[in-house]
């Protein structure tokens, strides 16, 4: 890849300032698109000036002061043969006011607004100009920029770079058939310099045919990424497996309930990817409650029965914890009903030295075949003897570095089970995990009555507070969630205190518990431990509880401050009721005045509890990035593209992938080059 020093008019701080932005070579820069367009190809007459306008205007100062009232301001009148228009800095140099002084011929850029004295311009951009200057010939472009980098050197750098670069077509012109899009070439030198009658909205809304190609362009270089990650996964070892005779067959019937059906959908997925010889790399999207962990069990027990050690690691020790008392059930009723032998060791932060060895020593001697942990399961002490299979709960918790780490553990490399409530929009789901295959358990177990969600502002706390004391009175218990202070961890926990002792206070009848992140594991593990036992009938949290625990019992939610929660996080933390046969409500706890991007989540929240059109209202109000978290750090964004905008490009894309990754390999890398330089080494997931 040719990089920028390679245009030796580029000076080296342009060149430092350009890989600020991430731009390495040569095609990098060309791909650093304009954010918007500015028109300096005519000058308006100032007679014509109309409000609000973005306009250009030629002539003369034909007066300069500055002003110290109402404060200091730098104002200047500039005359053409039509009239006169008032120019005002608010902030300006010695040398502004150099270029400003009566006599000098300018031309300006800016948008017109009222002023004092008629229309004037706020900070235009001035150039001095000669009577006969030529105006711009295209429309001049803004980019985006980074401190010290000014947009006439970013337009310099760029020029340099069109007049070398290679743009020629990276894929057969088959890839475009029937698409009705511009060459590469002609799209690149549109985009950089548009021609004066080109459609400036249509141009800022990245809706023009040029935007077009190279949108596809990058949606399909990120398809082919992905693709041939996924295929090439296909040539490496793992462990075939074949499917459970005893050991699921029996557990589901020790099992009180039934799988649904989409479970049973999900499990035969799985099974069958356990069944080839290389690695599976599954999402397993399911709901708040769908029943993603008997999923994950069965799966389990398919590489449990044939000799191959499983891992299951959970985000928080909360969880951990619950999964190890579940699969230990499960488990033991197995060793009971078939004899057989199945040992489990859990690995947490809470263990002693000698309990964490005696688990290290199971796991390394394949004596437990299945480990439970959290992140402490993939750190370097831990060794398996014969891993099969890694189970990972709420991936999207954990970082890509985490995952692989606890790919490594195995040789041949294990299959890799990932399982998420946050569930994934379908544009999301094709572009960035189109490495994954994925699952979806698409049905919620029966006889779950669903939530009532209520939006109720604080001012009416007394009346809630009310609610939950007839609540737990009446045998049910309930969740007080306190409200998320992302400035301040202490601030955080002080009001969890608080509202603690609050409560406590406020319910002296009642056994009151608190949880949050700042307390020793084998704390938080007591408290749910209670809370779980119906011991404690209300338990203050921060949102720790957020993932996965399941207390079915608790049929009663309080978030207080949810004006301050993302989407997803207040559907996790809803999810966290509704689990049993009682009727369950969610009070959603607001304070005036809500602001509108707060009013249009909680509106989402209220109106809907499906999790797919929740997550799909989460992407569009936060984004691609934000919602993908973690996921972030491993996986280039797109730059161009957008996923709602261009959803067609992708649908296309997606489809030709496979198939030009076949028929055309070389051209396959040349596209990937072009595209994917930027992005520096993908990281496998
Ligand atoms: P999640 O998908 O959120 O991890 P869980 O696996 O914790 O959900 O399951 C939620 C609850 O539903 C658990 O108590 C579990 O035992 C129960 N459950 C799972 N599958 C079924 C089913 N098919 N029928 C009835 N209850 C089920
Ligand atoms: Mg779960």
């Amino acid at each position: 890849m040719n990089t920028l020093s390679e245009i030796k008019a580029l000076s080296k701080p342009l060149i430092s300032n350009l890989n600020k932005l991430g731009i390495n070579t040569i095609q990098g820069l060309l791909l650093h698109l304009p954010l918007r367009y500015i028109d300096e190809t005519r000058i308006t007459a100032i007679r014509d000036l109309r409000l609000g306008d973005d306009v250009q205007c030629e002539g003369e100062i034909v007066h300069a002061e500055v002003t110290y009232k109402p404060r200091k301001a730098l104002i200047a009148r500039l005359q053409d043969a039509s009239g006169q228009l008032t120019l005002r800095f608010l902030h300006f140099y010695p040398s502004q006011i150099a270029q400003l002084a009566v006599g000098k011929y300018l031309r300006v850029y800016g948008e017109i607004r009222h002023g004092f004295f008629g229309y004037e311009m706020v900070h235009p951009q001035c150039k001095n100009v000669g009577e006969s200057t030529q105006v711009a010939e295209t429309l001049t472009p803004i980019y985006p920029t980074t401190a010290g980098l000014t947009q006439p050197n970013i337009r310099k750098a760029i020029a340099l770079a069109l007049k070398v670069a290679d743009l020629a077509e990276t894929l057969p012109l088959q890839a475009y058939k029937g698409m009705n899009l511009p060459a590469f070439k002609p799209s690149i030198h549109a985009l950089h310099s548009p021609a004066p009658d080109a459609n400036l909205s249509a141009l800022e809304s990245r809706s023009t045919a040029e935007w077009r190609r190279l949108a596809f362009d990058e949606l399909l270089a990120q398809q082919l990424s992905m693709r041939k990650h996924y295929i090439k996964r296909r040539s490496i070892d793992a462990p075939a497996i074949a499917a459970s005779h005893q050991l699921a067959p029996q557990l589901l019937n020790n099992l009180a309930f039934n799988l649904t059906h989409a479970q049973q959908k999900v499990v035969a997925e799985i099974s069958h990817d356990l069944m080839q010889a290389h690695p599976m790399q599954r999402l397993l999207q399911g709901d708040v409650g769908s029943g993603k962990t008997i999923v994950a069990c069965m799966a389990a027990l398919q590489a449990i029965e044939h000799g191959w050690q499983v891992a299951l690691m959970a985000p928080t020790e909360i969880l951990a914890e619950q999964h190890f008392k579940k699969f230990e059930t499960w488990l033991k009723s197995l060793n009971i009903h078939i004899a057989w032998n199945i040992n489990i060791a859990l690995l947490s932060g809470s263990q002693s030295k000698k309990e964490r060895e005696a688990a290290l020593a199971d796991i390394a001697s394949g004596h437990a075949q299945l480990a439970v942990g959290t992140h402490a399961l993939f750190q370097e002490a831990v060794n398996f003897k014969k891993l099969g299979l890694a189970i990972i709960d709420e991936q999207h918790r954990f970082g890509v570095q985490q995952r692989l780490a606890l790919r490594k553990k195995g040789e041949p490399e294990p299959h890799q089970l990932m399982m998420t409530a946050t569930p994934i929009p379908r544009t999301l789901s094709m572009s960035y995990f189109a490495d994954l295959d994925v699952s979806v358990i698409d049905e919620l177990p029966p006889g779950r009555t669903p939530i009532v969600t209520k939006l109720v502002s604080d001012e009416r706390r007394d009346e809630i507070l009310q609610r939950v004391r007839e609540a737990c009175m009446a045998g049910s218990q309930a969740y007080w969630v306190c409200p998320l202070i992302e400035e301040s961890e202490a601030l955080q926990l002080q009001t969890a205190n608080d509202t603690f002792a609050h409560m406590q206070a406020t319910f002296p009848e009642l056994k009151v518990g608190l949880v949050h992140g700042r307390m020793k594991p084998a704390e938080k593990q007591a408290v749910m431990q209670e809370f779980s036992a119906g011991e404690i009938q209300l338990l203050v949290a921060t949102t720790v509880i957020e993932v996965g625990v399941d207390v079915p019992n608790a049929s009663l939610m309080i978030i207080e401050h949810a004006e301050r929660m993302g989407l997803s996080q207040l559907h996790q933390l809803r999810g966290r009721v509704g689990r049993g046969s009682a009727k369950s409500t969610c009070i959603l706890l607001y304070q005036n005045k809500l602001s509108e991007a707060a009013r249009a989540r909680l509106k989402v929240i209220y109106e809907n509890t499906d999790g797919f059109l929740i997550a799909q209202a989460d992407l569009q109000l936060r984004g691609p990035g934000e919602f993908l978290g973690t996921r972030q750090s491993g996986v280039p964004m797109l730059k161009i593209a957008d996923l709602e905008r261009d959803a067609d490009l992708l649908e296309v894309a997606k489809n030709m992938a496979d198939s030009l990754i076949k028929e055309y390999p070389k051209a396959v890398e040349a596209h990937l080059a072009r595209w994917m330089s930027h992005a520096g080494e993908l990281v496998k997931v």
